[in-house]
């Protein structure tokens, strides 16, 4: 029996044939989460 291992994103669900790809991808949502904290902390601020 022949199982092919993928890699698969848990922000996303896109799926990847290598483990550094998806690590290299899981990157860019990291950096998206770190921005939107960063934005929000910017925002809440500037409310206060
Ligand atoms: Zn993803």
């Amino acid at each position: 029996m022949f199982k092919i291992i993928v890699h698969q994103c848990y922000y996303c669900e896109q799926i990847f044939d290598s483990k550094e790809a998806l690590f290299e991808h899981v990157e860019v949502h990291s950096d998206v989460e770190r921005n939107r904290e960063i934005t929000n902390r910017k925002k809440k601020a500037k409310k206060s």
